[in-house]
């Protein structure tokens, strides 16, 4: 058995949660629960990031203090996890001054020791919308690309982190995969990205920024939240007091984020565990944006699109499954609720859900709704089918294409209802060899599509198998006859 660390990013408290977390929380869920039904013991890492100006401006718009307010939107945002099915071991939080605030301190006395940390005066903009010091390359009139605001021109002293002392180290890590990024076009711009990286701002005077956890030792000091919130990885699992759960998990398996936090973590991420002598992630998988009806989403269009109400409305496994699977894992995509009809009826309603009541239907009518497979009933031409399958849907979610890993799931369920066309089962109920295997085939099938579908679809999965009357998750297949519970799997929209 091994051991397999996942970490989702943690969202930043200042908006409750939307279809964008959403769609890294199940690209993440999807990843656990594959490795679990490997048999690798996994822990599943996810949380809310809490400090900063951005949490203390939104908690003052609502009058309410900067905890009162976080701890809202982090309850938002851990209940998401629990309506959408995310089978997470720990939710940090990273206002826990119990956990996560002597982890950080502990990182930052390595760092301090290992002569790391350096105070210097600082000159530059800062853009609160990035909660980061940004380049002049990165304005368009003076504003901020991204958040079309105008940043501010700060000169203060702050501890700086030598970045620099790392850079040619990482670069390396990465270019042998020892450190993996995909996909590969991320990896190449991350390998740009080190070229101009310098040491970073690990600090901000108290006055600029209270909300946060102060350096040890200076308390006029608050740590730079990018650097607090990315020790969650750490703290989340035990590692101010070195637990069985850190020595057993530490490093990260897979950490997955999104493209616009990719540099903080493929550089001075590795960067600090480097400096702090810690094992490095095995590899981070970047995903994109999402946009709602081809438009980014923002508060001034007032498309931002709740994911409550998605899972609300339509399921959660419909939901999980546009996502997954209209969504390249690598790419931006978007969401419409058109779009996501048109996918639920084709995919779902008419391909999947058909196949089962057609295969319901035949147990019901010719073997009077029970019946027993017998492996010598199963077809060469199925056999290789399903472990083609397999194979393909392995290496698609080894490499984080997910939604290629569902299309070749789908492609076998469109398989099964063709051969249904081609052999008419109800042609041949004169001859019961023949149907035999016809029906054994089909069952195969579906109980391979059924356990296929468990790390995406969780509760689509087991549905299956309740239906068919599969014992045992369908694993006691030859022992038992199927006694057929039919219902409708997905009505159409
Ligand atoms: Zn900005």
């Amino acid at each position: 058995m091994n051991k397999f660390y996942i970490t989702s990013s943690l969202p930043y408290t200042n908006a409750p949660a939307h279809i964008g977390h959403l769609l890294e929380f199940i690209q993440a869920d999807v990843l656990t629960r594959y490795n679990r039904l490997l048999g690798n013991e996994v822990f599943f890492l996810t949380g809310t990031d809490e400090h900063g100006r951005k949490n203390v401006q939104a908690a003052e718009k609502k009058e309410k203090s900067p905890q009162e307010f976080v701890n809202e939107i982090s309850a938002g945002f851990k209940e998401l996890t629990k309506i959408a099915g995310i089978s997470i071991d720990k939710f940090v939080r990273t206002t826990d001054q119990f956990n996560h605030w002597p982890a950080v301190h502990k990182i930052w006395k390595k760092l301090r020791d290992n002569g790391d940390l350096y105070k210097a005066e600082y000159e530059g903009l800062y853009c609160i919308g990035h909660e980061a010091f940004i380049k002049k390359s990165e304005l368009k009139d003076g504003l901020c690309l991204e958040h079309q605001t105008e940043p501010e021109k700060i000169k203060e002293e702050n501890y700086f982190f030598k970045l620099s002392k790392y850079k040619n180290q990482i670069e390396k890590l990465i270019q042998e995969d020892k450190i993996k990024i995909l996909p590969v076009h991320r990896k190449n711009e991350t390998l740009k990205l080190i070229k101009d990286s310098e040491d970073v701002s690990a600090s901000r005077p108290k006055e600029s920024i209270s909300w946060g956890v102060p350096v040890p030792g200076d308390s006029g000091h608050i740590i730079y939240i990018w650097l607090e919130a990315l020790i969650s990885y750490l703290s989340g699992i035990g590692y101010a007091d070195e637990t069985e759960v850190f020595k057993k998990f530490w490093p990260p398996d897979i950490q997955i984020v999104g493209k616009d936090i990719m540099r903080f973590h493929t550089i001075i991420w590795p960067a600090m565990l480097l400096a702090a002598g810690l094992e490095l992630p095995k590899s981070i998988y970047v995903h994109g944006f999402i946009t709602v009806d081809g438009q980014k989403m923002s508060k001034t269009i007032g498309n931002v699109t709740d994911p409550f109400d998605l899972v609300k409305k339509y399921g959660v496994d419909p939901i999980r499954y546009y996502l997954l699977r209209e969504i390249s894992s690598y790419e931006d995509g978007d969401w419409s609720e058109k779009k996501f009809e048109a996918r639920y009826n084709a995919d779902l309603a008419n391909n999947l859900g058909n196949l089962v009541s057609r295969v319901v239907a035949l147990i019901e009518k010719f073997f009077n709704g029970s019946f027993s497979c017998s492996r010598r009933f199963v077809s060469k031409e199925i056999d290789e089918k399903v472990i083609d399958t397999w194979k393909k849907y392995n290496q698609s979610i080894d490499n984080f294409k997910l939604h290629i890993a569902l299309e070749n799931v789908f492609s076998l369920v469109g398989f099964a209802n063709l051969y249904i066309d081609e052999h008419k089962p109800w042609a041949i109920s004169g001859n019961p060899e023949k149907l035999n295997i016809v029906m054994t085939n089909l069952i195969v099938i579906l109980l391979n599509v059924a356990w296929l579908l468990k790390p995406f679809l969780p509760e689509t999965s087991s549905n299956i198998f309740e239906i068919l009357g599969a014992d045992k998750d369908g694993k006691s297949w030859e022992e038992k006859p199927f006694q057929v519970r039919p219902r409708i799997l997905f009505p159409k929209i």
